[in-house]
């Protein structure tokens, strides 16, 4: 979604729009509700807004799906990539291109609001906090109830982690 920079007027442009955005390759779009604000200020343009979506993701221990629904707030100041001279420009990577800067009068915003709901989305999401996550040995849910697998041995790197959780129950308990 290309918008033009030109086309902005003197009191600012409110654009109200959905677009689709995909968080993980290849597990197909989810829609964002977009509402977005765009002043120029000389060369200058400044997007503000609001997007609203709920992101389909997998619970990282159990992998069931998990609808998690993400509102945030943004606020971008972008300058004309023609302003920089190109030294400049080839220090700068990509992903700083498309964000701080537009070119050739146009304003990507695909990019923009994919980036902000990536900002938003936990980098483990889970289905319930709890989630006890399935058995490695024979793939059982295990918030359905425990499997007939030997539990292991705790893991010794995660020991102090129980030990932890043990002494906050404890304080709980007080
Ligand atoms: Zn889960
Ligand atoms: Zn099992």
């Amino acid at each position: 979604m290309r918008l033009k920079i030109s086309d902005i007027p003197e009191g600012g442009l409110t654009q109200e729009l959905d677009l689709p955005v995909e968080v993980r390759d290849g597990a197909g779009p989810d829609t964002a509700h977009v509402l977005i604000k765009l002043f120029r200020f000389g060369k200058k343009v400044v997007a503000e807004g609001t997007v609203r979506i709920t992101v389909s993701l997998n619970c990282s221990r159990c992998l069931k799906a998990v609808a998690y629904p993400v509102e945030t707030k943004f606020s971008e100041e972008y300058n004309p990539a023609e302003a920089l001279d190109k030294e400049e420009e080839q220090e700068l990577t990509d992903r700083e291109l498309d964000l701080g800067y537009y070119s050739n009068d146009e304003l990507d915003i695909s990019g923009l609001i994919r980036e902000q709901v990536l900002l938003s989305v936990p980098m483990k999401p889970l289905c319930i906090a709890d989630c006890q996550g399935i058995c490695v040995k024979c793939g059982k849910d295990l918030n359905e109830g425990a499997c007939g697998c030997k539990t292991e041995e705790v893991d010794p790197r995660l020991a102090p982690l129980s030990k932890f959780k043990e002494l906050m129950k404890d304080r709980g308990a007080s």
